[in-house]
């Protein structure tokens, strides 16, 4: 067969497709999880390990901050009128991985998702009659608002890093999908382990489930639902107090004194710290001094009607 003959018979078969481009694997930054809690203990200030659930190379860590908001999310160690039936969130954070490819995953931030025809083993995405649920706009509008933010507002109010991770790893990323079990203890049900092999079909994301009555969690990574130890971080009680009383900085000092100040005088007002750029700290305090007595006629008008309607007068 000549060479015009062959490229004949080529354009007969049709233009092969072009070879589908390899997306490079993701990586991760390598960082063990022994790591891991050192970066936190030495970073976030006055913190402890508050509980571990269950066994596993893998590891789950909740900064202090993620704990806080799961707590009451769903009012963990007690039952309550929104955690009686199961109640679903969505994690942010980031992963690592040490050499032996374990993973860790660092929770810091969860946002609930707004679930429809909720029983104490279900809670579905969808409307109350099958339709699109518009609570998951609201999902993926406050993931952009927190993502977009994240960097600018790092610090907690004792100027630690909410999460130490941040300049190693990047901006977040989703990292954990949740949901309770109240009352009926951990485990993954046939449903569970269909969503959560789905959720972590190609990223190493933790399937968590939480029991808030009975205080036990369950975590594990990737689609294979392997076991990882759940590990979560609080803020010391001692320094939370302490640092109520007596400010650890000129900063908080002015800002207790003022604040107080507002609240015992009666007056309204509000004190706010904000960071800007740079490190420097710029702190605005607005009062609203009430008028001399007797001279607010709205005031008037509203003791007027109160006593129209306690005595019936029209
Ligand atoms: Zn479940």
């Amino acid at each position: 067969m000549t060479k015009w003959q062959t490229e004949e018979k080529k354009r007969e078969q049709g233009i092969p497709m072009p070879p589908k481009r390899r997306k490079p694997p993701k990586t991760y930054p390598i960082c063990s999880w022994k790591r891991a809690l050192e970066r936190i203990q030495s970073q976030c200030g006055p913190v402890h390990i508050a509980e571990r659930h269950g066994k596993g190379e893998h590891k789950v860590i909740f900064l202090p901050e993620a704990a806080r908001e799961l707590e009451v999310m769903v009012s963990y160690g007690r039952r309550s009128p929104m955690n009686a039936k199961e109640q679903k969130y969505t994690g942010y954070g980031h992963y690592l991985m040490d050499e032996n490819g374990h993973v860790t995953v660092i929770v810091k931030h969860l946002i609930e998702i707004q679930t429809m025809n909720r029983s104490p083993v279900s809670a579905s995405n969808l409307g109350p009659n099958g339709e699109y649920n518009p609570g998951l706009d609201f999902l993926a509008y406050h993931r952009e608002e927190f993502l977009r933010t994240e960097d600018r507002y790092n610090t907690d109010a004792w100027g630690h890093p909410v999460d130490p991770f941040l300049s190693l790893c990047g901006p977040s990323e989703f990292v954990l999908e949740g949901h309770t079990h109240p009352d009926l203890g951990v485990f993954y049900s046939r449903t569970d382990q269909v969503s959560g092999a789905a959720r972590a079909a190609s990223l190493p994301v933790c399937i968590f489930v939480c029991d808030p009555i009975r205080r036990e969690m369950l975590g594990s990574i990737g689609r294979n639902f392997e076991e990882a130890e759940v590990i979560v971080y609080a803020r010391d009680r001692d320094f939370q107090e302490q640092a109520g009383v007596q400010p650890a900085s000129p900063v908080e000092e002015a800002i207790g004194l003022a604040s107080r100040w507002i609240r015992n005088s009666g007056c309204a007002g509000t004190v706010r710290f904000r960071n800007r750029m740079g490190g420097r700290g710029c702190l605005t305090i607005k009062l609203v001094l009430p008028p001399p007595k007797g001279s607010d006629p709205t005031c008037r008008r509203y003791q007027k009607s109160w006593a129209q309607h306690t005595t019936g007068d029209s």
